[in-house]
């Protein structure tokens, strides 16, 4: 059933502790299921990328963004007979270390850290599931497969990696992560750009005409306004975003399955060792994607009304870091407790307080925020 270059729980390079193979489950199964019950994921219900969570109801969060990455990352993995569930566990991890309102969030907070080793999304992913959920008797974290961890760190700088073990070794070697996490990472840009799209179309921010400038969405919406004159604008808009993850996921599809016959791996280290990913889109679909990529930035995540939700993400998170690390006492029980067991050094403080502000959701971080600092809070 799968390609011979596929992950799967005979070649796993195991988890980090030993444990006794599920009796009904396959092990990817088992990390998806641990993935599915931890506080880190429930709390992706209430966190943003580009919209903050109170803004609106309709806009994706990152519960939803990952369940969409994951529906995509399962297609693909199961057209080119790859591991299924491997895509489906690392689509549903990929965000869980992203701090509250998205990016602004993470770079105030990486700003606040600068001194103190720096905030990264996808470490903190990792350090979520290998050590920050508390939820089994025998082992910190969820403990889970080499290869989900290996997909949860998409990308991480060669002094990180150092001081990652087996898991930063691609990186200082440059190998390839398995196809799965390959496909995953591509998966979850075809669902952002995507989705984005249609949430800034709904919020007004963006519009049809000016989006008709990018070859992906002109042509498409072209062709259903030809196909369906009359349609209403909603309708059509989802028709037509539809039809782009369509075409989108069959061109990853194809061009990924000639490359893979063309370079001929045999096994799942040969993957690893093959100088560049497997798994990709064509010249032209690229080039489309990097247009539309560029678009977005310059009239969705620069629009001044993103950047106001931006600016004010920005000055919460930094208010909440100075006061919590200048004044521990600040903080609720558990991570002053952890503060106490901890060596004591600015260093470890720090990264206790950022643990505990980039687990916030958006408006618990607001409603922290303005019990520190306004009155009648
Ligand atoms: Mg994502």
């Amino acid at each position: 059933m799968f390609a011979a270059y596929a992950s799967t729980p005979e070649n796993s390079r195991g988890r980090r502790i030993a444990e006794e193979a599920p009796d009904y489950r396959t092990e990817y199964q088992r990390d998806r299921d641990r993935i599915v019950h931890s506080a880190a994921f429930r709390r992706l219900e209430y966190k943003t990328q580009v919209f903050v969570n109170h803004e609106g109801d309709m806009f994706r969060t990152r519960l939803t963004h990952s369940i969409e990455v994951a529906q995509i990352a399962r297609s693909i993995a199961r057209a080119l007979h790859l591991n299924e569930d491997l895509s489906e566990a690392i689509a549903l991890a990929h965000d869980l270390g992203h701090t509250p309102f998205g990016h602004a969030g993470q770079d105030a907070l990486n700003e606040c850290m600068r001194e103190y080793g720096g905030f990264e999304h996808n470490l903190q992913s990792l350090r979520i599931v290998d050590m920050l959920e508390e939820r089994y008797a025998e082992f910190p974290g969820l403990n889970l497969t080499f290869e989900t961890r290996e997909g949860i760190l998409k990308h991480c700088s060669r002094q990180n990696a150092k001081t990652l073990g087996e898991l930063g070794e691609r990186f200082l070697q440059r190998q390839q992560p398995s196809l799965e996490a390959q496909l995953t990472n591509l998966a979850d840009e075809i669902a952002y750009n995507n989705h984005d799209i249609d949430d800034g179309l709904r919020s007004g921010l963006i519009d049809i005409n000016s989006l008709q400038q990018t070859e992906l969405f002109g042509e498409q919406y072209s062709l259903v306004c030809r196909q369906y004159p009359g349609l209403p604008e909603r309708r059509t808009i989802h028709e037509v975003v539809r039809r782009m993850i369509n075409q989108q996921v069959t061109d990853l599809i194809n061009t990924s399955q000639e490359q893979l016959r063309i370079v001929g791996p045999t096994s799942l280290d040969d993957v690893r060792n093959h100088g560049a990913p497997l798994i990709g889109f064509s010249a032209s679909m690229h080039k489309k994607n990097r247009q539309l990529k560029q678009y977005l930035r310059q009239n969705l995540y620069t629009h001044f009304k993103v950047l106001r939700m931006s600016n004010k993400a920005g000055m919460i998170i930094r208010e909440l870091f100075h006061a919590f690390f200048e004044q521990p006492g600040l903080l609720p029980h558990e991570p002053q407790d952890r503060i106490a067991s901890s060596g004591g050094s600015k260093d470890e403080t720090a990264r206790i307080v950022a643990d505990y502000i980039s687990g916030m959701t958006d408006r618990y971080a607001m409603a922290e925020h303005k019990r520190l600092f306004l009155h009648n809070h």
